[in-house]
């Protein structure tokens, strides 16, 4: 027959020191909204009563198990009955669980400087603590305990809630705090911060993300005059430097809806993307502030709009958004041969809603794998400038490689305006004037 819950409680006690909070965790599934430490001291109240009910029958080998309480359970009931004596540490924590007002206090100090609203306390128990329990759990077979992690992050957590006036929060905390049992070691992870806008690119030769000298690899050379960088200034730094700076963290990612060419100017509704910044200090930022610093720094080269906090969902969206996304591009073409009104009508009329073969440009493939995408073409027009000169309006699918659907690529990129007119034909000029998605 199964030991009872008092039976095995009792025969844990008269083997071990165990406080009252090691001692209720091995049954801490069993009952609702008390704290293994109740449990710990109800369970050793009750033996300690039966005990005592043993002695004044004149079992006097209970006797025995007050001592085991009073000493190694440092339990007053029971030392009130056989004299209080120096208690001895507890087998598994060491004392450790009556000292979890301790970490908590670390816990608040390691918090100060940082703006969240809530919280989430991981724990590392050390292996020799782990290794202490399961032990016991094992040697009296546990069915309805609770781990120390469980219990302590729990436990810190109320602690460092009452302290702060901030919440606990399981699935997205502003803050992740780990602690190290018995450390004390308090690492404080605060939750990147993300923000999303649209940008506009209103002058050629920036690229959208910082780009490393090749020659250096961004530590700063002759080749890059010292700056480790291809070009002087990139978006991504023009708009991550003012969010860094209001939310006071470590470092920035820059995640565009796809991205344009150096050369070309994103005009419109602007570009989407997501700045993130990683281990925020500062979370509740005043954007319309932050928007005005990155225009201002963007010198009527690039512009920002519609700032607004953000999360990781809407990266994923971002990334996945711009392969689906439509975009409309505006591109000077410059043709090898003279060609005439009707001809240029045709043109455009030939590549509505047609799907375009790519394999991946030329001028990539040092850094994109070598595919074929399939990129329809929804609509194109064309006004002539002169007999050589084109201006085209491409609206199409997001991906699709405008510069090569001009040129043809060498035959990569089919059919192509270059393949069409069966003459060399090159895009001097390209603009990306609209990026229409749904985020
Ligand atoms: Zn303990
Ligand atoms: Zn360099």
């Amino acid at each position: 027959m199964a030991m009872s819950l008092i039976e095995k409680a009792r025969s844990m006690l008269l083997k071990y020191p165990l406080c009252d909070s090691c001692l209720g965790r091995q049954f801490g599934g069993l009952g609702r909204g008390i704290t293994n430490r109740e449990r710990g001291f109800a369970l050793k109240l009750v033996i300690t009563m039966e005990a005592h009910m043993g002695l004044k029958r004149g079992e006097g080998s209970e006797e025995e198990v007050l001592r085991a309480l009073a000493a190694g359970g440092a339990h007053q009931p029971a030392a009130n009955l056989v004299g209080a004596e120096a208690g001895d540490v507890c087998h598994i924590c060491g004392g450790i669980m009556e000292r979890i007002g301790e970490y908590a206090a670390e816990v608040v100090r390691a918090l100060d400087g940082y703006e969240y609203r809530t919280f989430l306390i991981g724990v590392k128990v050390s292996g020799e603590l782990a290794e202490r329990e399961d032990a016991l759990k094992s040697e009296f077979g546990i069915e309805f305990g609770e781990s120390m992690k469980m219990e302590t992050s729990r436990e810190i957590g109320k602690l460092v809630s009452k302290a702060t006036g901030r919440e606990v929060e399981f699935s997205k905390p502003d803050v992740v705090v780990t602690v190290g049992i018995p450390g004390p070691v308090v690492e404080v992870s605060p939750m990147p911060l993300f923000v999303f806008g649209r940008y506009r690119k209103l002058a050629r030769g920036i690229p959208q993300s910082k780009w490393d000298c090749v020659h250096c690899r961004g530590k700063g050379c002759e080749v890059c005059h010292g700056t480790g960088k291809i070009y002087p200034i990139s978006v991504e730094e023009i708009v991550c430097g003012p969010i860094l700076r209001a939310a006071g963290g470590k470092e920035t990612k820059f995640h565009g809806a796809g991205r344009e060419d150096v050369d070309a100017i994103m005009s419109g509704n602007g570009r989407p993307f997501v700045g993130e910044v990683r281990e925020p200090k500062v979370r509740e930022l005043d954007l319309r502030a932050v928007e005005a610093e990155i225009n201002k720094g963007g010198n009527g080269m690039v512009e920002v709009v519609g700032l607004r906090l953000s999360d990781r969902r809407t990266v994923r969206r971002l990334k996945e958004g711009a392969k689906v996304a439509e975009k409309v591009y505006r591109a000077l073409v410059e043709l090898d041969r003279d060609i005439g009104e009707e001809e240029a009508r045709a043109l455009g009329k030939s590549f509505n809603g047609c799907v375009i073969n790519q394999l991946t440009p030329n001028r990539v493939l040092h850094r994109r794998a070598d595919r074929l995408r399939l990129k329809k073409v929804y609509e194109m027009s064309i006004k002539m400038i002169d007999p050589r000169h084109l201006e085209l309006v491409v609206r199409c699918q997001g991906g699709l490689y405008v510069k090569e659907l001009i040129s043809g690529d060498g035959g990569r990129t089919t059919p192509s305006v270059s393949e069409i007119l069966g003459c060399g034909a090159r895009c001097t000029e390209l603009d990306v004037i609209a990026v229409n998605e749904g985020v």
